[in-house]
């Protein structure tokens, strides 16, 4: 039994509601305060004076992707073409192909041949939708592109080529993203890993393997290319063990706004078209038909307004089995009549609030007409639609101080993105912790309550009355999993 003394226990059941101490045993909360005066402790943790929430979680991210992020040459930083092109000659010599985090500057497969017609060069943009490579790239993967631009199923085949990673590297991937996430008071994550790098079995058990001597709360979402392997196996739907889900099907619907490819009401501004679907209506029915005949549910990738409407349709028409329900991934344009209809079904959205900041300001100017509904989450909230907080890490950084930020202020340089869809601040702890639980169907986790999990955040601020500053700052004194401290500051 352990005694965690001398802190602030926000519980999130109310805003208001706080306790001084709490009892934890076997991995659960069992009581808090006088209640827990004359037990006998064989640990005491004093949490000096520090703020503890309930374990943050991150909703929608891409644990392997990440780790991939954390040891390869990163663009992100970089905004010039020159400098990103001496960058890539640099280092093409020391024999790295991959450059990650590329915001597109306009650089084509020329200029790349131009550094090197030997070795590869791949650059990933920011969406990790698209990809520009040079020609030993196109040459090896049997694709043509007078750019060197690739999207979606082009870029994914030559991620498929390029990323094949040994067993034990995958491993030394999954731990160094989780003890980064871990650093970021992150205690768990659903994760869309399955199918990219090697595949439904090895990528799993890589997954149990470092689980077992690192918690970390993980559910992972089922790529729909895997699910007849998942099918194969035999294995659960949900709980594998204490720290591992398999979770709902993951289908990409449309593509990226930066990429040009979410599929759009109106068209982007100056081109003839809307976006794109990933599938033909018909293969798309004859998919659904079959996962939900596995009653499985979704997790469906939709950014556009008229993706959201038309794969609101589609969840209406084959909806899941009563208890489950599925989830959209992005949601990030929309209108009213489809929040509306959104509604009454059994539907949670996972959100990335850091879009706001990162993506917003350079894509206002794809639209052809002003935006009404653009990451409306105040307005899903008014509609009663649960929102899961998430980085989709890579592509951000998944520190969830970032993500509330934006959620309470929605601003970057100073200019603020419409403020009618600012949350209040226990509504954005909410999305990190209570909310981002619901999709992992188990109802003692996102609180502070008897007989809920020891899994815990601890802040040297509270992010319920601290400066606008301070949520850039690193305030994470220590990260609880299962009663054990996995990280301290
Ligand atoms: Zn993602």
């Amino acid at each position: 039994m352990i005694l965690w003394k001398n802190g602030i226990l926000h519980t999130l059941e109310n805003e208001h509601d706080v306790h001084y101490q709490m009892a934890t045993d076997q991995g659960h909360i069992i009581g808090f305060d006088e209640e827990i005066e004359n037990l006998t402790y064989e640990k005491v943790v004093d949490l000096e004076g520090h703020h503890l929430y309930p374990g943050f979680v991150d909703a929608h991210l891409h644990i392997v992707g990440y780790g991939q992020k954390l040891s390869k040459k990163d663009l992100s930083s970089m905004r010039q073409k020159d400098d990103i092109l001496a960058f890539i000659k640099t280092h093409v010599g020391q024999g790295f192909t991959f450059y990650e985090g590329y915001f597109d500057q306009g650089i084509t497969k020329d200029e790349l041949d131009q550094i090197s017609n030997e070795k590869p060069i791949i650059l990933k943009h920011n969406d990790y939708h698209s990809l520009t490579v040079n020609s030993v790239v196109l040459k090896h993967v049997n694709l043509t592109s007078d750019s060197g631009f690739l999207t979606e199923e082009d870029a994914q085949k030559v991620n498929k080529t390029y990323e094949v990673y040994d067993h034990e590297h995958i491993k030394k991937m999954i731990k160094h993203s989780i003890s980064s996430l871990q650093s970021f008071g992150v205690t768990g994550g659903h994760s869309d890993d399955l199918y990219y790098f090697n595949g439904y079995h090895d990528t799993l058990t890589a997954f149990l393997e470092v689980l077992e001597e690192k918690p970390f709360r993980t559910h992972l979402l089922m790529h729909h290319k895997i699910i007849e392997d998942y099918k194969a196996s035999k294995h659960p739907f949900l709980d594998q063990n204490k720290y591992l889900q398999l979770g709902a099907v993951k289908i990409f619907y449309d593509g990226t706004f930066s990429s040009k490819t979410a599929l759009l009401k109106d068209h982007y501004k100056g081109l003839s078209h809307q976006g794109i679907r990933i599938f033909e209506k018909d293969e798309l029915i004859e998919l659904v038909k079959k996962i939900r005949s596995y009653e499985l549910p979704l997790a469906i990738h939709v950014i556009g307004d008229l993706g959201l409407k038309e794969v609101v349709e589609l969840l209406k028409a084959y909806p899941p089995k009563k208890g489950l329900h599925d989830r959209i991934i992005h949601a990030s344009l929309a209108d009213l009549k489809t929040i509306e209809m959104m509604e009454d079904m059994p539907i949670i959205l996972d959100v990335q609030p850091q879009f706001i900041s990162s993506d917003l300001p350079h894509i206002l100017s794809l639209f052809s007409k002003e935006l009404a509904f653009i990451y409306p989450f105040k307005t899903y909230m008014k509609h009663n639609l649960i929102l899961c907080g998430s980085s989709d890490a890579p592509v951000e950084i998944p520190n969830p101080l970032f993500g509330m930020h934006q959620l309470v202020f929605r601003k970057k340089d100073g200019v603020v993105y419409q403020q009618e869809e600012c949350i209040s601040r226990f509504n954005a702890l909410k999305l990190y912790t209570t909310y981002a639980n619901v999709p992992t169907y188990k109802t003692n986790r996102g609180l502070l309550k008897k007989g809920f999990i020891a899994d815990f955040t601890v802040l040297s601020e509270d992010v319920l009355t601290m400066d606008e500053s301070s949520f850039f700052k690193d305030l994470v004194k220590m990260t609880i999993i299962d009663e054990q401290i996995v990280h301290h500051a």
